[in-house]
């Protein structure tokens, strides 16, 4: 077990959002009583992610915005003893030293260092004259919501590349909103990376009855600028033009924020490679959230979890190992989208060639979609349907036996797997 964190050190995180934000608090929660620093690149106070996808671009009024969206009222920061340093961007960092240094040329020292930085979109190649016409979007920060927002404020036909979930929930948006939508999608399905195919078909259907355009088996290769600046058009790998749209947004995925890995010396992969206790190869050094690439806690080998409960769940489980106590085990991967009127709510993963059985709830539009790997439940995708959300993921955790023909059953009380 590792020695403890003593009142004495200095505990320093980059990055406030969801991981970084959970750390400080987890911190405190478990009884550190030294100085935890926070930093974060963004000028603002931070604020929760999810939002930026759905409410936000919704919401008409700047204050609703700027006041509703934060994740901590700024008095947490105080109550909490954090020191926050909005705007301060972590360029360099030394190992021996423990120091990290910012932009503007302070250095700041540390005990531990917990890197909590993320992701970043992973941006379409774009010409100067693309760049300019400042019609082609990608979404992660407040700002980046903000720009979006404008933008369909005098736009009418938008492209959405990539037909995972945030650019579905933007899609969804858009539709509210009475822009004319299309998504395109380089896979034969939407959600291809994330969802079972019955969940994708779902999703599929919903958005086309909302009059969204979907385009699978669709790369695109290039976006082109009419000499205006008026219209973007994008275009195939055979060069033919696909669509001519106002507004287009690259959804395509994100790319860990391992800016720091070098300077570091940390192992990284599609992340920082971390063990389950989210600890990298560096004494006194973990990541956690979006950019840790865990090598274990989950039965399908290392994985990079990209969602607000597993930002929150490596932030608990590392304060505690930092504490010296003993962590919890690894919770089964959660995560929630919205669209529409419909909210998925998903537990555990869909493996590459699960058998998957539909099941429709009691309420009205309830459905939910269970994943079998080998006779065993390994994820439930619910829509409008807590119960079988809940009641799927007490069976993964607790590894409760169930069959694909007792899920395909009508008449099989679901509620008759917990509590037994
Ligand atoms: C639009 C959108 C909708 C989403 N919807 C959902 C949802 O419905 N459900 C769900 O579970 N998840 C959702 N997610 C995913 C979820 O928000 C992420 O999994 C979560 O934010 C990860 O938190 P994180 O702290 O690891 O990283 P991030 O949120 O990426 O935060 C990293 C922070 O580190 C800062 N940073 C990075 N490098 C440096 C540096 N060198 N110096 C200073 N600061 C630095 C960045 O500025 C950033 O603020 C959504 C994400 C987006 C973008």
């Amino acid at each position: 077990m590792a020695k403890p964190l003593t009142a004495e050190q200095k505990v320093l995180i980059i990055g406030a959002s969801h991981g970084g934000i959970s750390m400080a608090e987890q911190l405190r929660k478990q009884g550190f009583d030294g100085a935890i620093t926070l930093i974060d690149r963004e000028a603002s106070m931070p604020m929760e992610r999810p939002p930026l996808s759905k409410a936000w671009l919704l919401a008409a009024a700047d204050e609703e915005k700027s006041g509703g969206f934060l994740m901590r009222q700024p008095e947490w920061f105080q109550e909490n003893k954090v020191e926050f340093k909005k705007g301060c961007d972590a360029v360099a960092a030394d190992p021996v030293a423990k120091t990290v240094t910012l932009a503007n040329g302070d250095a700041l020292a540390w005990d531990h260092l917990v890197l909590a930085t993320g992701a970043v979109p992973r941006a379409l190649p774009l010409s100067d004259e693309v760049e300019q016409s400042g019609r082609v979007h990608v979404l992660r920060v407040p700002d980046d919501a903000e720009k979006l927002s404008q933008a369909m404020t005098n736009a009418q036909r938008m492209a959405i590349i990539g037909g995972g979930y945030i650019g579905l929930e933007v899609a969804a948006s858009a539709r509210k909103r009475g822009l004319d939508v299309t998504v395109i999608e380089m896979a034969p399905r939407i959600l291809a990376r994330v969802a079972s195919p019955e969940a994708s078909q779902y999703f599929h259907d919903l958005h086309q009855a909302h009059g969204t355009n979907i385009m699978t088996n669709a790369a695109v290769d290039g976006i082109t600028s009419t000499e205006d600046g008026l219209e973007i058009s994008i275009t195939t790998p055979s060069g033919q033009e696909m669509i001519k749209v106002d507004l287009a947004l690259a959804g395509i995925g994100v790319i860990p924020d391992l800016a720091l890995a070098d300077d570091l010396g940390i192992d990284q992969g599609n992340g920082f490679i971390v063990d389950g206790d989210y600890r990298t190869g560096q004494d006194n050094i973990w990541a956690i959230g979006d950019v840790a690439l865990a090598t274990e806690g989950y039965t399908q080998g290392a994985m990079r979890i990209e969602s607000v409960h597993h930002a929150q769940m490596s932030a608990e489980i590392a304060a505690a190992v930092m504490m010296g106590a003993r962590p919890k085990t690894h919770e089964v991967p959660w995560f929630w989208s919205e669209q529409y009127d419909k909210k998925l709510q998903s537990a555990g993963l869909v493996p590459q060639g699960a058998e998957t059985i539909a099941r429709q709830g009691k309420r009205d539009g309830a459905m939910s979609f269970w994943s079998f790997d080998q006779g065993v439940l390994t994820a439930v995708e619910s829509i409008a349907d807590p119960q079988a959300y809940m009641i799927g993921k007490t069976v993964i955790t607790e590894g409760t036996p169930l069959t694909p023909d007792q899920i395909a059953d009508p008449e099989f009380v679901l509620k008759s797997l917990i509590g037994r």
